[in-house]
């Protein structure tokens, strides 16, 4: 690969179809595969990215937002698209452009109804969403009775799904919360589905579950994070592949001398000579300012190196005092070597926040 003259998120389709093909080992055959490629497929690109994977054995695809699923659509994307977090004033929309709701509450199940009675829908598929302790969004056990109610005075709708979050299938700390929450949801969906009388799809598990419960794959996984190239932890984070890294380049090498300071507010004073390098990404990269005053790092020419003082809008100073290098050199701030996820740890938060948040105005380039 030819060394980068410009910043740019580069990502490899191959570590898609990887990770793809690792995640569906997990699984029965019959267990259907959701690609989640909310966040701009987690910040790389959802439309190429879904692309990808709908040429590939995926049945589902999810989004959080309608506006992202209009995007696929556009995009060409032809499989069923479920909404995870829709809000009413864009159901016509998603009517129009054949996305799936999750409906989580009373208020929107009503919406929505409605409005595929005024549509003139018959059967129009939904996903009624459960909370079983994550306690973020969904039906509580106890709206059982009022979800039939609604449903049984229409066939404007039809239920496609009925599904729940884990909220921490990745900390085995938590297990026996997770199991409590498996089995509420084995209890509150046999109910309803029982009272419908029909039987729609039932799934539970994000990545984590995929590969820390497979007891609970049901009829369906909803999987993230791991098709990216993360697992959660050291050993499964091993057997994914990373598909984004993200590059620069020295644009600029100083020579400061002891006692001189580098960046906005002189946050960074000199105790020694030292060789700075400035690179072209900043906070409005995605490179927050916690990553500033020597708790991030980037790789020059392999070496780590520090990110000193503030980090500014569209640059960092890195200090490359050690390091052999020249103006035009690659910097790596994350490749599958040199992970996302170890970066995302100096800063205590991880993976997901980091990959999310590259922002826009970076050139995404794409190898297979
Ligand atoms: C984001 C999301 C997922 C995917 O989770 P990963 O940990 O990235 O696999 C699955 N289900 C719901 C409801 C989500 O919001």
């Amino acid at each position: 690969m030819d060394k980068t003259q410009e910043t740019i998120l580069e990502i490899d389709l191959n570590a898609v179809t990887h990770n793809l093909k690792y995640l569906k080992s997990k699984l029965q055959s019959k267990t259907k595969f959701l690609a989640v490629v909310k966040a701009f497929a987690y910040g790389s690109d959802a439309e190429q990215i879904a692309l990808h994977l709908q040429d590939l054995d995926v049945d589902y695809f999810a989004v959080a937002y309608t506006s992202e699923g209009v995007v696929l659509r556009d995009a060409g994307i032809t499989k069923p698209i479920l909404v995870l977090h829709p809000q009413p004033i864009n159901f016509k929309t998603i009517i129009d452009r054949c996305l799936e709701p999750s409906l989580y509450s009373a208020r929107v199940l009503k919406t929505f109804i409605e409005c595929t009675k005024k549509e003139k829908q018959t059967n129009y598929p939904i996903h009624i969403k459960f909370n079983t302790g994550l306690n973020r969004l969904g039906f509580w056990e106890n709206d059982i009775d009022f979800i039939h109610t609604q449903l049984k005075e229409t066939n404007s709708v039809k239920v496609a799904s009925v599904f729940s979050h884990l909220a921490a299938s990745e900390d085995l700390q938590e297990k026996e919360f997770t199991n409590t929450q498996i089995s509420c949801f084995t209890n509150t969906s046999k109910k309803l589905v029982a009272l419908l009388g029909y039987h729609p799809m039932l799934h539970l598990c994000n990545t984590s579950g995929i590969l820390n419960y497979p007891e609970a794959h049901l009829d369906m996984v909803r999987c993230g994070i791991g098709l990216y190239g993360f697992g959660n932890s050291k050993e499964e984070s091993k057997n994914l592949k990373p598909i984004a890294a993200l590059k620069s380049v020295i644009s600029q090498i100083h020579l400061i001398e002891k006692g001189e300071t580098v960046g906005y507010n002189r946050a960074f004073k000199s105790e020694k000579k030292l060789k700075t390098a400035t690179v072209p990404i900043g906070h409005a990269d995605g490179i927050g300012r916690h990553f500033g005053n020597e708790n991030g790092f980037v790789f020059v020419n392999n070496a780590k190196c520090n990110i000193i003082g503030n980090v500014c809008m569209d640059m960092i100073m890195i200090d490359v005092t050690n390091v052999d290098c020249n103006e035009g050199d690659e910097i790596i701030i994350f490749n599958n070597q040199h992970t996302a996820e170890h970066l995302a740890e100096a800063i205590d938060t991880i993976s997901y926040e980091l990959i999310t948040s590259i922002s826009r105005r970076i050139k995404r380039k794409f190898t297979k």
